[in-house]
């Protein structure tokens, strides 16, 4: 097949010309989205078309005003825009015929000059034009004397005007969509930059800084409005020379100015010259033109923006955009330093206080992350004063101290608890352990230590005298006796003697009991081993029947022989339980019930006993594992009592790791409950406890 396009017959045809012209222009000028390129494109396809030189104007509607684009370099070319305004033409192009223009007597001038750089004295003028709603995309300039000689250009103008269209759409919405995208970035990065510094001198320094940089001022202040003294003082200013002592004026206060009015009003004030505005204070003799904006915070003006230029109307409403949405953001980090500033103020006597104080201050987040620690716990828990524990797990900071299983105990709970508890520092401790819903666990932590080596002076004191008191009291037992077996004593005389038998009794129960509860106190030793609740029990209710008997109770107990073994003293256990069923048939009136079950719970047994006697009232109850705490009511009048058993039994109780509880109810009774663990391989192998009383689970005695 012969090459169409090398045949000079067929490729002289015109209309053939025409076809490859418009393929070559549709290929050629759509490959581009630059209408720069494009024009250029377009200018060498004329410009080959009708073989001379040739010069594409490109309407720019934005800015009113066609921009050239030669095909060539052509000398004495100027792409000086050509300014619709000047040109009266215009509404000629509209018609989209082309015209012969003399650069003799065009106007203008710089579209003659346009002429002139293309070396001839006139040119024909195409309107690219498109059927449709934009009458005027450019024209093409040639270098032509004639109307009809650009009739090659015919079918490529259509082409050429929606290359272009589309190439100077393109151009402006990237043009609007990166003018979006560096505002966006410019907001972004005043943000980071603003929220970035807490304190306050740096914000204002940015804010000047930035408000001078979007708006290209020469001068920049930022001044502090407080609205209910009505004053504004400067705190910034930037670009200027001013006198100092001007500035120190300023900074001290200002009552009037452009910014003070922009304060009072709330509104922005652009000022195209400042000549004419009688409030203007002067900084600087060469400024022309001022721009104030308001900084707000929750409808109240806090500070004011001010920009000058030394330009006459410098600035425009992008301008006044810029400057506002920085007021907005200054406002926000000017707000946040004064919230910073108040928060580090509130923490530093909040601090303060902490340090001052001696008693240790925990607080520990949801999370187990220490949330604070107070100078006096730092030094009591031996931890660095230096180093920052806030955020690090508790566990962690503590490893293995007796505060943090405590706290792991307590926290599992969910409930508040005290507990003593002695630190690395040598010294016990009354720990409150509080939980806080926003915080988490709040620990408050008294030191004791003092108190406790009181008590234990006074345990002491009480174990001496209690033991140098039983030889006279054995001595007095003795010769009671006799006296009870001398017949010469009258009936007055029985009397009196019973009187001294019984308080001499009493006595030696509560230096018995003394001794016991010093000896519990001081640490003893337990002999662990597996112990038949049921037999356990038997021998008590033996121990106790002598005393149910006289007031005609019953005494019963239900617990069967196959109950798990429990893990305890049998000496220490028959101890507490006949301590307990004792007061049980103590305080029931005549006739009453006692009885006494077992139930397992797990790996523990609880042994409930449980009377239908007088009852204790819940403010008892609390007080009533207390030393020498007696309930004082017209019923327990009569009945003798040290107050110390209850003590005795809470301590042993806890000595063999259990727990003891009470339910009961004034005139119908009262159930005290003992859970112990029961035996298991283990404590059968290692009978011998030493049950020294651990801090946090034994109270202090108020002995
Ligand atoms: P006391 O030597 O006075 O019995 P305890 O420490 O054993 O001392 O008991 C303290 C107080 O508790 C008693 O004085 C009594 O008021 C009360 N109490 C103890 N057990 C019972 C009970 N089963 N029923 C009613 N009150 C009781």
């Amino acid at each position: 097949m012969p090459d169409v396009t090398q045949s000079p017959t067929i490729a002289s045809n015109p209309e053939i010309q025409r076809l490859r012209l418009a393929h070559e222009a549709s290929t050629r000028l759509n490959a581009s989205t630059d209408p720069v390129i494009v024009a250029r494109e377009l200018a060498r396809l004329a410009a080959k078309a009708c073989d001379c030189p040739a010069v594409v104007l490109r309407l720019d509607t934005e800015n009113d005003r066609l921009l050239p684009v030669p095909d060539r370099e052509l000398t004495g070319f100027s792409d000086e825009p050509i300014l619709l305004d000047d040109f009266p033409n215009i509404a000629d192009w509209f018609d989209g015929t082309a015209r012969l223009l003399h650069a003799e007597t065009v106007t203008p001038r710089s579209f003659s000059a346009l002429i002139r750089a293309m070396g001839v004295p006139s040119a024909v003028a195409v309107p690219l034009t498109l059927t449709g709603s934009i009458p005027l995309i450019g024209a093409i300039l040639l270098a032509l004397d004639n109307v009809s000689q650009v009739k090659p250009l015919n079918g490529v103008i259509e082409v050429a005007a929606v290359a272009l269209r589309n190439a100077i759409h393109h151009a402006r919405v990237v043009e609007q969509l990166s003018a979006k995208t560096r505002e966006l970035d410019l907001q972004r990065r005043i943000d980071r930059e603003l929220n970035d510094k807490m304190k306050q001198d740096r914000i204002f320094e940015l804010t000047v800084d930035w408000a001078m940089r979007v708006s290209l001022a020469h001068g920049a202040t930022l001044a502090l409005y407080d609205q209910n003294n009505d004053a504004l003082r400067y705190a910034l200013d930037l670009g200027y020379d001013v006198d100092p002592a001007k500035i120190d004026m300023l900074r001290h206060e200002v009552g009037s100015g452009i910014a003070h009015r922009v304060a009072r009003s709330g509104h922005t004030e652009v000022i195209p010259d400042v000549s004419v505005d009688q409030d203007y204070i002067e900084l600087n003799s060469a400024i022309k033109s001022h721009m104030s904006v308001p900084v707000m915070r929750d409808d109240v003006v806090i500070a004011v923006i001010s920009v000058e230029s030394r330009r006459l109307n410098a600035f425009s409403d992008d301008h006044v955009d810029m400057i506002e949405k920085l007021a907005t953001r200054a406002g926000v980090a000017i707000d946040n330093t004064r919230l910073y500033a108040d928060a580090v103020r509130e923490r530093e006597k909040y601090s303060l206080i902490l340090g001052a104080i001696s008693d240790l201050v925990l607080a520990i987040g949801p999370d187990e992350r220490v949330i604070q620690i107070n100078p006096a716990a730092m030094s009591a828990l031996r931890l660095y004063a230096d180093r920052e524990y806030v955020g690090e797990p508790f566990g962690t900071v503590l490893e293995e101290s007796p505060l943090h299983e405590a706290f792991k105990r307590i926290k599992a709970m969910g409930q508040p608890a005290i507990e003593e508890i002695r630190l690395a520092d040598g010294h016990v401790y009354h720990a409150n352990f509080t939980p806080h819903p926003q915080i988490g666990w709040i620990i408050v932590m008294h030191d004791i230590n003092e108190f406790k080596q009181m008590d234990q002076m006074k345990s002491e004191l009480v174990a001496t005298v209690s033991h140098d008191l039983r030889q006279p009291l054995m001595v007095m037992t003795g010769y009671v006796d006799l006296l009870a077996l001398n017949s010469s004593v009258d009936e007055r005389g029985e009397r009196y003697l019973k009187m001294l038998t019984r308080s001499i009794h009493t006595m030696r129960r509560l230096i018995e009991d003394l001794l016991d509860l010093a000896k519990i106190e001081r640490g003893m030793q337990l002999n662990i081993e597996p112990v038949s609740a049921a037999k356990m029990i038997e021998e008590c209710m033996e121990n106790a029947r002598p005393a149910a008997d006289v007031k005609q109770m019953t005494l019963t107990h239900e617990i069967a022989d196959d109950m798990p073994k429990i893990a305890g003293d049998a000496n220490r256990l028959v101890q507490i339980f006949n301590n307990l069923i004792m007061n049980a048939i103590k305080y029931t009136p005549p006739e009453g019930k006692v009885r006494v079950w077992a139930e397992q719970h797990d790996n523990m047994l609880r042994i409930g006993v449980q009377d239908n006697g007088v009852g204790i009232s819940p403010p008892d109850q609390a007080r009533i594992f207390e030393v020498f705490y007696r309930v004082r009511n017209a019923e327990n009048e009569s009945i003798e009592g040290t107050g110390l058993g209850l003590a005795i039994v809470k301590r042993l109780v806890e000595a063999h790791k259990g727990q003891i509880g009470l339910e009961s109810r004034i005139g119908q009774g009262s159930t005290f409950t003992v859970t112990l663990p029961i035996a298991s391989a283990e404590s059968a192998a290692a009978p011998v406890i030493d049950l020294t009383p651990t801090e946090g689970q034994t109270k202090s005695a108020d002995l």
